[in-house]
């Protein structure tokens, strides 16, 4: 990055220099001198801009947005000291206090000691972050001399293991068994001789994923080359924060959203130093600016997480994959459900396939039961809970074991459905469920397309025609009617808000302060709870029938983690899933624990439908202050990308955005099906000459692309 004088009036910018020439495209005397030399890049060879022009031209974003996703600007590094706290007690102090405070429900203090006990100093920022521990509980412990806190100017082992927990870990007796071996192998060979490749590690939750990711870098460090680890932020629990620093000590490295702007660019400048070798974060940690990664892990890569929801709308798997590419590397990507697009391209032989069959904590796979709520409500039954469900609950409350209740609305926007038969209305064009406006109508928000809200089912004639209402908060309403003794607990996005609650909440419920937890869909990611033995999912449809195509998708991954979250540990676990659909293929196949038959299903829909994998989906959105301006230019650009369009290809639109208004501008849609891609970045290339040829609008106007979308506009 440099300075330069801009403009007239030389007004110093800063500019990228993306490339060198001996020859000036403009008249010497024209030229004007660089000011100076702002940061200088490590990201090796230039790879870092090729990258970034790779990224604006597949996701149809400026050159200079997609620079700065590459080359973050983390603004003035200041020297930091770190501070660490370790245990200044001996451990069999500890172990008394930990149980005295125990005792007393002091629960901060308790974690603290039990975090300490495990490893006897930790960054200050991993116990106040991760761990939620408040300032006050850190003094208190100090000042009665129970903990110290230390500063450590150099950025010395966070942790003091290193080789010798790795060991322990094998000297127990464990091995890594034949499938996993074989991965490592594989992939390490891969990386180790600069050979580019993708491949799937395909294994249920406890299954050994994470050791061999963990086995894989090893070998890769040990080979000069540096590895970047990918988790969605939801699930990068402290435990397996934890199990990455036993492994590589000092010389691995975190950023998270609870970083401070100057921590995050002090990691950045470590890995561009060379003082580390793995990275581990979210979507962002990708841009690590390593000299020579030879592998990239990316964890749940199923996550709609890694798909940037702004411009440039890069999904992290495919630029992953480009980084990859560019720097003749490794990508191991892992999953116990699989997104669509990496199981096909699996199938293609594109990727490579390995599976980790067995689960290695030992128990068995949780009974899964299916209830018909159509049932429920021909008998009678109105409530939030069916019989059984409510039964299941009561037997857990008087055993002391725990539930957690689950309400997955993500993508719900108001789907309407038959409560008799199950119907759910959907666009006869796009296979897609309508959502009814408050016009009255049914909208499809791919095409346009609309409809009267009917009366009666057409199916059945019943008139229980309804949009579905519940929300967490009235489940656990609900919860205290039925079972006024049980202790809840409520996570959702109003609980969370709050800096460490979410956290805070998890770590409560896990140390049993509670017996039922009712939640989202957070609740289920990445978190293991030992006394949990019964998991009800409240209302699967509810997932099922979010506007977009990927519903079924994404209702069999939360259902099939929802399960996987009873019966963790010796205790034997139970699932509820309550349905008006208990045929629809992504609930029985998710109750069966069977991805195959689902993807082998869900790609009939796809390819039918001419939807991602099968072929490319590319939204193009219009925003404007306007509403007129915004609805003419969606027509204009709809009109010209179909008079270009190739005979095979298909135009839907111009439509309303599902969300019509989002901070007073306007938002339209069209979209286009293709399997070329190629055409697509022509339609992109003639929508942005009819946005430039409008002239200046009244108000704001703005032209965005998403490519393959996760989230859909
Ligand atoms: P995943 O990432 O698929 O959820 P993990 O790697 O966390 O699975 O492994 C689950 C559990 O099994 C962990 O406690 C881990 O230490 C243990 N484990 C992993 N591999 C082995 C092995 N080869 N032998 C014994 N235990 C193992
Ligand atoms: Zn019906
Ligand atoms: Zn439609």
């Amino acid at each position: 990055m440099v300075k330069v004088p801009f403009g007239q009036g030389d007004t110093p910018r800063n500019g990228y220099v993306v490339s060198v020439s001996d020859e000036a495209p403009i008249e010497a005397d024209k030229i004007k001198e660089i000011l100076s030399v702002v940061s200088v890049q490590a990201m090796g060879e230039g790879i870092g801009i090729a990258l970034a022009g790779w990224m604006c031209s597949r996701y149809g974003s400026t050159m200079l947005s997609a620079l700065k996703i590459v080359f973050p600007d983390l603004g003035k590094r200041k020297p930091a000291v770190r501070k660490e706290i370790e245990l200044a007690v001996d451990r069999e102090e500890a172990e008394g206090l930990l149980q005295e405070f125990a005792r007393r429900h002091n629960t901060a203090r308790a974690r603290l000691l039990s975090a300490l006990l495990e490893l006897e100093r930790q960054p200050r920022s991993l116990i106040t972050g991760k761990l939620g521990i408040s300032s006050t509980v850190i003094k208190s412990l100090s000042e009665q001399g129970v903990i110290r806190i230390v500063d450590s100017e150099e950025l010395r082992d966070p942790v003091r293991v290193d080789g010798e927990e790795y060991s322990a870990f094998y000297g127990l007796g464990a091995r890594l068994s034949d499938e996993q071996e074989e991965a490592v192998r594989q992939v390490t060979e891969d990386a180790v001789n600069r050979r580019h490749s993708v491949s799937l590690l395909f294994g249920i939750t406890g299954s050994g994923k994470t050791e061999v990711y963990i086995s894989a870098i090893r070998e890769v460090v040990r080979a000069g080359r540096q590895a970047i680890v990918l988790i969605p932020e939801i699930s990068l629990t402290y435990q397996t924060l934890l199990r990455f620093y036993r492994h590589f000590g000092n010389r691995v490295s975190v950023i998270h959203s609870m970083l401070s702007p100057a921590e995050r660019a002090d990691q950045f400048e470590r890995a561009r130093r060379g003082e580390i070798d793995v990275m581990i974060g979210p979507r962002s940690a990708l841009f690590t600016p390593f000299k020579d990664p030879g592998i990239i892990v990316i964890d749940e890569e199923h996550e709609n997480s890694y798909k940037n929801e702004a411009m440039p709308r890069y999904h992290a798997r495919e630029t992953a994959a480009e980084l990859a590419r560019l720097h003749d590397a490794a990508l191991l990507l892992g999953s116990a459900t699989p997104s669509v697009e990496t199981y096909d391209r699996c199938m293609k032989g594109e990727y490579r396939l390995f599976r980790l069959t067995r689960r290695l904590t030992g128990q068995d796979l949780p009974d899964v039961h299916v209830i018909d709520l159509r049932r429920e409500l021909k008998e009678g039954n109105r409530s939030v809970f069916s019989r059984d469900l409510a039964r299941a609950i009561q037997d857990r409350l008087d055993r002391g074991e725990q539930c957690m209740l689950f309400l997955n609305r993500r993508g719900y926007l108001g789907a309407m459905t038959c409560r008799s038969c199950g119907t759910v209305f959907k666009c006869p064009h796009c296979d897609v469920s309508l959502v009814l406006h408050r016009d009255g109508r049914l909208h499809c928000h791919y095409c346009g397309y609309s409809a009267p809200s009917p009366k009666t089912c057409p199916e059945c004639g019943s008139p229980y025609i309804a949009g579905f209402k519940a929300g967490t908060e009235q489940v656990e309403k609900a919860v205290k009617e039925m079972f006024p003794a049980a202790r809840t607990l409520r996570m959702d996005g109003d609980t969370t808000r709050k800096k460490d609650s979410y956290d805070r909440i998890l770590q409560s419920f896990s140390q049993h302060e509670a017996d039922i937890l009712v939640g989202t869909q957070m609740i289920v990611k990445g978190h293991d709870f030992p006394g949990v033995t019964l998991v009800g999912i409240l209302l699967a449809d509810l997932s099922l029938y979010a506007s977009d195509f990927r519903a079924s998708e994404r209702t069999f991954q939360l259902l099939t983690q929802a399960a996987g979250r009873a019966g963790r540990r010796q205790m034997p676990g139970e699932v509820f899933i309550q349905t008006y659909k208990p045929d629809h293929y992504a609930i029985r196949y998710a109750s069966g624990q069977d991805y195959e038959s689902f993807y082998e299903e869900e790609m009939k829909y796809r390819s039918l439908m001419g939807y991602p994998p099968s072929s490319h989906l590319m939204g193009i959105q219009i925003q404007a202050s306007s509403e007129d301006d915004g609805e003419a230019l969606a027509g204009e650009i709809f009109m010209a990308v179909t008079a270009a369009a190739d005979p095979e290809d298909n135009i839907l639109g111009p439509s309303k955005a599902a969300i019509g208004r989002m901070r007073d501008l306007y938002r339209y849609v069209v979209y286009i099906k293709s399997r070329d891609y190629d055409r697509l970045e022509k339609y992109r290339e003639i929508s942005e000459e009819v946005f430039k040829a409008g002239g200046p609008a009244a108000g704001e106007l703005y032209l965005q692309f998403d490519l393959d979308p996760v989230q859909g506009f």
